[in-house]
């Protein structure tokens, strides 16, 4: 990206009414814009680390071998009649909207009954089971409060992840491995440390389902945890009936607060039953299809890294997600012609400042940005075949010669 050539402008001051961290961060870095309380555009930068965080989950859930999907968000209310949840006091954060030519639809909050409904139409034997599909999509939610920036949106990007199976051991062997996998994404995103499977309740087919709750002071969840982390349990499910059957006591546990960047359900036949998903097993009866949920909330996520990792000069991104990996400034006519040639090799890692503006405007745009390194050529660092690479974690630069920052830059 060539800075002179993009529409985005860094800000100096946040909107008024941004007082989430991580939304005034991320507006004034130029990587989402406000429509309105709850409601964000991504910007060309706010989208690449939306598309890198994708990617990530999008790799692991391949290799369960789930297949991606996008469904509508128009909804047809028939489906959400059958299991009691269009009515408004069932669930109270409905979007819905009118058709012209008579009659309602709502914008999904979640999928579970459309996708359903829609599988009665490849489902019919135990040979067409066991299998999974996921999307990447936009939800609606009427949210009461939504003053958390991207991490409670009234239009927000999950991902919803369905599985079928025809029996109950089926479901609990591929819940484990998406635990698994789920623990893998939040690694790979830079979070592994401060997310924790958190024990929730369940419902009536289960009794536990889990959250994935990443440690975080403005988080909305309460959570408790005991000495080694390797029990935590959320607010509903932290009694001593609970406790008693994990042997433990009230004591010794610490209260917290996370975020609930994803959540993981044996639905079995929650669904299925009041929609009919159902097959013939190989002794020839009907069954009822055992389902599972899991979910993982994307723009959230973008939201919590943004807004664990900031420090006072801006955002600073973990390599596997940054938009961009280098920040590049040429100083000098020798610098600025060396900077755009290596601009001009390696486009796709590199934003190029070349704007005509204050070196110290540049680097406190790069540091705002959350660029995890910048590199400095001028006329001074060319005269000894160097350059300057400063990490924005640690602060430090270091002079390199031209040659290792060749081969840095071949390494991707
Ligand atoms: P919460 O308790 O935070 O409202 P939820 O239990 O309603 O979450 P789910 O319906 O299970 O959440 O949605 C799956 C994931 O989507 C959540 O784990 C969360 O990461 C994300 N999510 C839920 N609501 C929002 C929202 N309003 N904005 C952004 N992300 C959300
Ligand atoms: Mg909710």
């Amino acid at each position: 990206m060539k800075l002179s050539k993009s529409f985005i402008k860094t800000l100096r001051e946040a909107p008024k009414d941004e007082t989430a961290k991580n939304g005034a961060l991320l507006v004034r870095a130029g990587y989402i814009h406000k429509e309105m309380a709850g409601v964000y555009d991504y910007l060309p930068l706010g989208l690449k680390v939306i598309e890198n965080i994708k990617s990530i989950i999008r790799e692991e859930l391949n290799k369960l071998g789930c297949e991606e999907i996008s469904m509508t968000a128009l909804q047809n209310p028939e489906p959400w009649e059958k299991t009691g949840r269009f009515s408004d006091s069932e669930v109270d954060i409905w979007f819905k909207t009118e058709l012209n030519s008579g009659g309602i639809l709502g914008l999904a909050p979640t999928h579970e009954e459309p996708i359903t409904n829609m599988l009665k139409s490849y489902i019919s034997s135990y040979k067409d089971l066991p299998f999974s599909v996921y999307q990447f999509q936009t939800k609606f939610r009427n949210e009461l409060r939504a003053k958390s920036g991207i991490l409670r949106g009234r239009e927000f990007l999950m991902k919803d992840l369905y599985s079928f199976h025809t029996s109950e051991k089926d479901l609990d062997d591929f819940y484990a491995k998406v635990e698994t996998a789920y623990q893998n994404i939040f690694k790979y995103l830079g979070i592994g440390d401060i997310t924790f499977e958190t024990f929730a309740s369940g419902g009536i087919f289960s009794k536990y389902s889990h959250e994935f709750q990443t440690l975080l002071p403005v988080g909305e969840d309460t959570i408790y945890y005991n000495n080694d982390k390797s029990l935590v349990f959320n607010k509903e499910v932290f009694e001593d009936e609970v406790l008693d059957e994990f042997g433990v006591k009230k004591e010794d546990f610490v209260e917290t607060t996370g975020a609930e960047v994803g959540n993981i359900f044996k639905l079995k036949f929650k669904y299925s039953e009041p929609l009919g998903l159902n097959f013939v097993d190989n002794d020839n009866e009907t069954k009822t299809v055992y389902m599972g949920c899991y979910g993982i909330g994307v723009s959230r996520l973008m939201g919590v890294i943004a807004e664990n990792f900031a420090d006072e000069k801006g955002l600073i991104w973990p390599e596997s997600i940054t938009p961009y990996k280098y920040y590049l400034v040429g100083i000098g006519e020798e610098g600025s012609k060396k900077a755009d040639q290596l601009y001009s090799e390696h486009e796709d890692l590199i934003i190029f400042d070349d704007r005509d503006l204050r070196i110290g405007e540049k680097f406190a745009d790069s540091e705002l940005m959350g660029i995890p390194y910048r590199i400095v050529v001028s006329d001074k660092t060319l005269a000894s075949n160097s350059a300057e690479l400063t990490s924005r974690a640690t602060g430090e630069t270091k002079i390199i010669t031209l040659d290792d920052l060749a081969h840095l830059l071949a390494r991707k």
